[in-house]
């Protein structure tokens, strides 16, 4: 029988999981189907488990329902503990597994996609939010030489920053700082708000990464403006699916080809 997999959001339409994950098991000839499936905001729990109910052996998880799954899952993968938030769950028998591949994704993204090394470097995350959560972990096991976490609510950043020991504050600590390496993973570019970023933020051959994609940002533009190198969240989108990919079928497919295509889309 095919293997049932499946994106849970709300919204979801727009989802490119579905398409994906559809190339990867193409390419990798893995029998199975991939869904996207709107959950009811207040019924994300029954909706995923009227799926495993049904043969579903798998599914991703996004806005707004990452932090419903961490709790949901009745085991979590130590980067999933550290996210606090889950994007890939994996069913079996009465065991739903919770992991997170979004950090493994944008490390991926950075390291092999854009030949960027990680080790050593001085890295900022602008946010404080789920996002920017999510990869801190995996950030740190590259042993960086130090990270900073900026937010537009400072406490927020403190609190963050001192759960994982590294550094953070509001936008005003970054007065004469630089940075190799700097990720947006705030929702600003949305809205196309501007992040009151100085432009010596960006060391000479600074790497700019916005999560977002699909879009040219405001912080895309500023970084750009100051000399970076810029690259949207796609890369990290297909990185993380092939993360989760591996995670369920143990078959890491290549994402080159599947970036490139979705690219030209
Ligand atoms: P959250 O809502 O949890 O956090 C939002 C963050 O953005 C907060 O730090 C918030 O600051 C900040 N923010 C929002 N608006 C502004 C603004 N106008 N100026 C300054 N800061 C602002 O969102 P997530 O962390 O879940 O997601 C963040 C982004 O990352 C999303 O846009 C999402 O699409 C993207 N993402 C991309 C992925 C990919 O695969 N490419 C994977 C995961 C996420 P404050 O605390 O002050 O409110």
């Amino acid at each position: 029988m095919t293997d049932r997999y499946a994106v849970f959001g709300n919204p979801i339409a727009h989802s490119k999981s579905p398409r994906i994950h559809g190339l990867f098991a193409r390419q990798t000839g893995q029998d199975l189907t991939y869904e996207a499936i709107l959950a009811p905001l207040d019924g994300f729990a029954p909706t995923v488990s009227d799926f495993a109910a049904t043969g579903g052996r798998g599914a991703n998880v996004t806005v707004p329902f990452k932090e419903e799954a961490f709790r949901l899952a009745s085991e979590l993968t130590p980067r999933a503990q550290a996210a606090g938030a889950v994007n890939t769950l994996s069913f079996a028998g009465d065991a739903i597994r919770g992991d997170n591949t979004d950090g493994a994704g944008l490390v991926r993204d950075i390291a092999h996609n854009l030949g960027v090394t990680l080790a050593g470097r001085r890295i900022l995350i602008v946010g404080a939010g789920g996002a920017a959560r999510g990869v801190i972990l995996p950030l740190l096991e590259q042993q960086p030489a130090a990270i900073f976490i900026a937010n537009r609510t400072a406490a927020r950043a403190e609190q963050l920053a001192a759960t994982f020991k590294v550094d953070g504050g509001g936008f005003e600590a970054l007065a004469g700082r630089a940075f190799d390496i700097v990720i947006n993973a705030t929702s600003a570019g949305l809205s196309d708000a501007v992040l009151p970023l100085p432009t010596f933020l960006f060391a000479p051959g600074c790497l700019a990464h916005e999560m977002l994609y699909g879009r040219e940002t405001p912080f895309m533009a500023q970084a750009r403006a100051a000399g970076a190198t810029v690259a949207d969240g796609l890369g990290m989108l297909v990185e993380q699916a092939a993360e989760a990919f591996f995670v369920w079928r143990g078959v890491r497919p290549e994402t080159a080809p599947v970036l490139a295509l979705l690219r030209n889309e």
